[in-house]
C-alpha cells in the first residue's frame, strides 16, 4: 500500500517545505485551503464504482467538519484524484496549483483510505509520528522491512490543535506497518495493552478527534467562508 521512497510511507510532499528541511506537522496559514474549500477533480482512470467511494470519503468530511471538497471550475489551486498511478499518497497541506492525491486502484480504494489520504491533503500527518507518540507506542525497528524506517520518523515541529493522542485515528497506522511478517512481528505497539491497532482500510469514518482538529485548524479559514 505505501511507498518506501516516500516520507512517512505515503507522503508525497510538504507545502513550503524543501526537502530536508525541518517541517511543521500541522501546517502554517498560508498552506490550509482558502476558505476551508479544496476543490477537486477526478482523473479520467477514475470509474464511477471508484468515485462513490471517494465520494463517500469527502461526505465524512462534509458532515463532521468545516472542509467543503467542490468540483473545480475555474480555481487555480486544486487536488486531481487518480487512481492509475502508484500506491496510496498524498501531499500534505495546499501546495498551489493541481496536485495530485494517488489512491491506486490496486489496494487504495477503500472509504478509510480515501478519507486518510484527503486528510493529508487538507494538512495533516500520521497520529503515530505526533511528537508525544512514544508516550503512546513503541516503535519496533527491528521488524520494519529495510528502506522504511524513515515511515516512523516523528514530526519535529508538531503542534497541538486541541486533541490528545488517538490510537483509533484516521491518521493512525496498523500494528504491522511495514512489518518484514506481517501479521506475525508487530512495528507499532500501542503501551495500553488493551488497544488493538487498525489500519485506514479498515475504517469507515473519522474520530471525533481528527475531526476537531480538523475544525480548529480551519477555524478562522472557514469563518471567512460565512
Ligand atoms: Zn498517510
Amino acid at each position: 500500500m505505501y511507498n518506501s521512497d516516500l516520507f512517512q510511507g505515503d507522503i508525497k510532499g510538504i507545502a513550503g517545505q524543501e526537502p530536508g528541511h525541518e517541517r511543521a506537522a500541522i501546517l502554517g496559514p498560508q498552506y490550509l485551503w482558502s476558505g476551508g474549500v479544496v476543490p477537486y477533480v477526478f482523473g479520467s482512470s477514475i470509474t464511477s464504482n471508484q468515485r462513490d467511494i471517494i465520494l463517500q470519503g469527502m461526505n465524512d468530511f462534509h458532515t463532521k467538519t468545516c472542509i467543503r471538497f467542490v468540483e473545480r471550475t475555474t480555481q487555480h489551486h486544486y487536488i486531481e484524484i487518480v487512481s492509475n498511478d502508484s500506491g496510496c499518497w498524498s501531499y500534505v497541506g495546499k501546495m498551489g496549483g493541481k496536485q495530485r492525491v494517488s489512491l491506486d486502484v490496486n489496494g487504495c480504494i477503500y472509504v478509510g483510505t480515501a478519507i486518510h489520504e484527503l486528510m493529508h491533503a487538507v494538512g495533516f500527518y500520521h497520529e503515530h509520528c505526533r511528537n508525544d507518540r512514544d508516550n503512546y507506542v513503541t516503535i519496533h525497528y527491528e521488524n520494519v522491512m529495510r528502506g522504511y524506517a524513515c515511515a516512523f520518523d516523528k514530526d519535529t515541529n508538531w503542534q497541538y490543535v486541541g486533541e490528545g493522542y488517538n490510537y483509533a485515528s484516521i491518521m493512525h497506522y496498523g500494528a504491522y506497518s511495514f512489518s518484514v511478517n506481517w501479521g506475525v512481528l508487530e512495528t507499532i505497539v500501542p503501551l495500553d495493552t488493551k488497544v488493538v491497532l487498525h489500519e485506514p482500510w479498515e475504517k469507515y469514518e473519522m474520530e471525533h478527534s481528527d475531526t476537531n482538529q480538523i475544525n480548529n485548524l480551519y477555524a478562522a479559514e472557514c469563518a471567512r467562508r460565512h
